[in-house]
């Protein structure tokens, strides 16, 4: 019911641009199309959320209101759990259960967060300068405000849709910022549900503003738009790099949570069951198409065949399917374009004499499924192993020390995540404060918690999402002065 619902609003939006179909990644089958918004529905969504801004009709809200509502946005995603759901593994091929499983940890956005709207406060400063300037004045005190940026453009990925609205919709909302919200153009599909939640549970009109259409179109013309105070951004480096050269027009304020190539160091006097296990289901979980996936694993030499041996096992009981086949547990690639990216990543591979330990292939069926590759034998040099392939596709790498380690797993452009398996407690956290990367997990991988703060060092972004950075990236600080 609610799904034909959506799949109908969605067709029914108005727009000037291209109809853009919305495709099923397990069938390859049209689900519902839509027109790009085109750039006067930018206009209008920028001009709604700045109006609804300066009336304060959000951010003047006292927090304590602010979070009752935030709180009812959560309660409702919990009532509706099963249709988000349904909408995220329709549009993005991923199996129902892993999408019933990050719903209830999206509303969670909104309850965490409701709890930072009466905690947002400045700092009191005694001023200590007797001499200078300042010095002028016998009694002075400074404290500072934190207060909302204004209109912000949330733009983001179809890797994890109502997570990714979520992760930005739920801070930015608890900062009291007005919003003009960007979803990719192949997953619109759950922030149309989400955008009714958010409506029912009581956001005053012009707070939350919905854009359906191009990156090119609609999120280029938020991204350039003079009425916009920051962008908060997750998707590719390189459209990344694009967001910063177009907001250049006003300086607006950017947030980047971009790619990664994270490494895995599996050392020998690991777990090494549970390493080669969670290593796998790092990298194939949803084909790869996670921002922390690891996608170069390194391992000791002394256990390095057995390691690939296990990981190549693991690849090979993976079962791929769609959401409705009994029991796969792996889902497609999101698109024909992603398809033929990434096998031209693992083509050419071969002609430069990667070994394909398994993998290496499209499965012979319908949907844009990958097999789970794994390829040994891989030059650093190689643009498989430079670049982010976003795809089922491992590489796996003998060392035989820490430094050598360390200097491999560095040896990037990125720096979002890294992982190191070892049973040395010592050596865990040394190597800890050695790998660049704004996330290091030690024995574990794919970990969460909207409390503790994620970003990326070196090309990998700008800013963080989650915690208490999380609120402050939606919140500018002014500096009060008083003479007493
Ligand atoms: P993408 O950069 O192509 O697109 C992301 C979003 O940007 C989409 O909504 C798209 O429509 C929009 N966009 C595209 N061109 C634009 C432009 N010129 N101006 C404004 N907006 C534009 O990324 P993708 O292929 O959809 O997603 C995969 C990428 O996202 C990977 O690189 C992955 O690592 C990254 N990602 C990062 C994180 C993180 O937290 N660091 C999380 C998930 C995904």
């Amino acid at each position: 019911m609610t799904l034909q619902s959506i799949l109908d609003e969605i067709r029914k939006r108005p727009g000037t641009g291209e109809v853009i179909p919305v495709i099923d990644p397990v069938t390859e089958d049209q689900i519902t199309e839509f027109t790009d918004c085109g750039e006067e529905a930018v206009n209008e969504a920028v001009a709604r959320a700045r109006a609804a801004f300066e009336s304060g009709v959000w951010h003047g809200l006292p927090g304590r209101e602010r979070a009752k509502i935030m709180w009812r946005i959560a309660d409702l995603m919990d009532q509706y759990a099963d249709d988000l759901a349904e909408l995220d593994s329709l549009n993005t091929g991923m199996p129902l259960a892993q999408a019933k499983m990050i719903v209830p940890t999206c509303a969670e956005f909104f309850r965490y967060y409701a709890g930072w709207c009466t905690k947002i406060n400045g700092t009191a400063h005694e001023v200590q300068m007797t001499g200078g300037i300042s010095g002028a004045y016998a009694d002075m005190h400074a404290y500072t405000l934190k207060e909302p940026y204004g209109v912000v453009g949330l733009i983001f990925p179809w890797n994890g849709p109502v997570f990714n609205a979520c992760a930005k919709l739920a801070p930015a909302l608890a900062a009291g910022c007005s919003t003009v919200v960007k979803p990719a153009e192949e997953t619109p599909l759950s922030a149309l549900l989400l955008d009714r939640i958010i409506t029912e549970a009581g956001v005053p009109d012009g707070v939350v503003n919905l854009l359906t259409g191009y990156g090119h179109t609609a999120g280029a013309a938020l991204t350039a738009h003079p009425d916009v105070d920051k962008i908060a951004f997750t998707g590719s480096t390189e459209v990344g790099k694009q967001i910063v050269q177009a907001s250049a027009g006003n300086l607006k304020k950017v947030m980047l949570e971009l790619g990664g190539k994270s490494p895995v160091l599996i050392y020998d006097d690991a777990d090494l069951n549970m390493a080669i296990l969670m290593a796998s289901m790092g990298i194939f979980v949803h084909s790869g198409q996670g921002c922390v996936c690891g996608s170069r694993i390194f391992v000791q030499r002394g256990v390095y065949d057995q390691v690939t041996e296990g990981i190549a096992t693991v690849a090979n009981s993976l079962k791929l399917g769609g959401p409705k086949e009994e029991g796969s547990n792996i889902g497609p690639l999101i698109s024909h374009k992603q398809l033929t990216r990434v096998m031209g990543f693992i083509d050419e591979g071969k002609q430069d004499g990667v070994e394909v330990v398994t993998g290496g292939h499209r499965l012979d069926r319908r949907g844009y499924f990958i097999h789970p590759t794994v390829l040994t034998n891989v030059d650093p040099g190689m643009r498989l192993y430079q670049q982010e392939i976003f795809g089922p596709v491992v590489t796996i790498t003998p060392f035989d020390d820490d430094d050598e380690a360390v200097a491999m797993a560095n040896d990037t452009t990125y720096g979002l995540a890294a992982t190191a398996w070892t049973n040395n407690l010592s050596r865990a956290h040394r190597i800890a404060k050695r790998l660049q990367a704004g996330t290091v997990t030690l024995n574990c991988q794919l970990v969460f918690d909207h409390s503790v703060p994620f970003g990326g060092y070196k090309q990998s972004g700008w800013g963080h999402e989650f915690g208490r950075e999380g609120i402050e990236a939606y919140m500018q600080t002014k500096s009060v002065w008083a003479q007493l």
